[in-house]
């Protein structure tokens, strides 16, 4: 159950910077995911929710946005997304492809008071 221990590390995360920056509560938290991470997006907001309440960050929102898999063809240079991570380049068919995002798994805002 990987998606626990992200939220765990969210949470983590979370606590240092209300004290870091003095902060009473966080409003919303917005993470960036990669389809190539595999994470359960459900699963990781229930999670994180398990996680929080009762604590200083009841009710904080948790914003999932999806990154899909992007990648350059190391043939002809051609950027696409892929449905597959086994997609060959709709271009020129070469199986020699470079991905370029969908491993991401970051907090890119944090917003709070
Ligand atoms: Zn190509």
């Amino acid at each position: 159950m990987h998606e626990l221990s992200i939220a765990q590390n969210i949470v983590d995360i979370l606590h240092g910077q209300m004290k870091i920056h003095n902060l009473s509560k966080i409003e919303s938290v917005s993470l960036r995911v990669g389809v190539l991470r595999s994470v359960a997006i459900e699963s990781l907001s229930f999670s994180f929710h398990v996680l929080t309440s009762g604590s200083r960050l009841e009710g904080t929102r948790l914003e999932v946005e999806e990154v899909p898999i992007r990648a350059r063809c190391m043939e002809c240079g051609q950027q696409f997304t892929l449905k597959n991570w086994m997609d060959d380049c709709p271009l020129c068919r070469g199986p020699r492809v470079e991905i370029t995002s969908g491993k991401e798994l970051d907090i890119v805002a944090i917003e709070g008071d």
